[in-house]
């Protein structure tokens, strides 16, 4: 099986199939991300994809566990698309226990709720969404396409339908100017998104993308790394899912984290607070990554 180009996977995804059906994303307008800028969004015709999961399925068919749709936001195939995709996965790997792709608010919005709730009975039971902010002053800067409220809609629809939701947020996105109403945004927004699982990455302003270019001509200033650990506390101190998965585990992050929110908050808050007085090393600039 071959993949076009660069992939890319949560990394709780890290031991899933991972499954390109789409090529790049259809948005592919968000200021900071490089990941398919170098693709034009398209679905793989779908002979080829059932033929990725049949070569897979006869090499690994029981070990497989999970499978991970790609690339950039899969679930903006419309359902016919979706179907055969989803009935072959099922079919050709028996220990299967779910599917998942990440997805935009504009994706969810786009579909019926009788759609996603027929995706969800063929298996796709994990969405992995990136509002990056709740601010909608960043939203708009950063391009995302939506808005906090569309974003609240967004995973209401999700809900109906039973998927499991995994929202991302992006510490820094506000730039020095907005890191406090960014931040506070950030926390009403997982919030009212309520997700199981909650994370927060770190921007890294990658050459060739606009908000790269912003810096450089001092339009979009990165917050200090102690500015990003207060919007940090912020956001956990301001958050209240019912009961989330909360982890900064990614690379890009200065302090790996995990825990509970609501239950771990205290906890979580101190760990930011040792970090911030310096009490607890921070991941060095040159360990950070994508
Ligand atoms: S929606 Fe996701 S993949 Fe698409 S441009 Fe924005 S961040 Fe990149």
């Amino acid at each position: 099986m071959q993949y076009e180009g660069t992939v890319y996977r949560p990394p709780s995804e890290a031991n899933s199939f991972l499954l390109q059906a789409t090529i790049g994303c259809s948005w592919n307008h968000c200021t900071y991300c490089a990941m398919y800028r170098d693709k034009t969004y398209r679905v793989r015709p779908v002979d080829e994809i059932l033929d990725d999961i049949a070569e897979t399925g006869r090499t690994y068919g029981p070990h497989v566990r999970k499978a991970f749709v790609m690339d950039g936001d899969a679930l903006a195939m419309d359902l016919g698309q979706w179907k055969p995709i989803l009935r072959a996965l099922t079919d050709t790997f028996p220990n299967l226990r779910r599917v998942s792709c990440y997805a935009t608010a504009m994706n969810l919005l786009a579909k019926s709720q009788e759609d996603l709730q027929r995706l969800r009975e063929l298996g796709l039971k994990l969405l992995y969404i990136g509002p990056e902010s709740g601010d909608d002053v960043t939203l708009k800067r950063i391009a995302k396409g939506a808005s906090a409220a569309d974003h609240v809609d967004a995973a209401k629809k999700a809900r109906n339908a039973d998927m499991k939701q995994s929202v991302i947020l992006l510490l820094g996105a506000g730039g020095t100017d907005r890191s406090e109403e960014h931040a506070a945004g950030s926390a009403q927004l997982a919030t009212d998104m309520d997700p199981e699982f909650l994370s927060a990455l770190t921007l890294t302003l990658i050459p060739g993308t606009p908000i790269h270019k912003q810096s450089q001509s001092n339009r979009f200033e990165i917050p200090s790394v102690e500015a990003l650990l207060k919007e940090m506390r912020i956001l956990v101190a301001g958050a209240n899912p019912r009961d989330a998965i909360f982890r900064t585990n990614h690379a890009s992050n200065y302090l790996p984290i995990q825990g509970r929110l609501p239950r771990d908050r205290g906890n979580i808050v101190q760990s930011i607070d040792a970090a911030l007085d310096g009490a607890v090393p921070l991941r060095a600039e040159w360990l950070r990554g994508l």
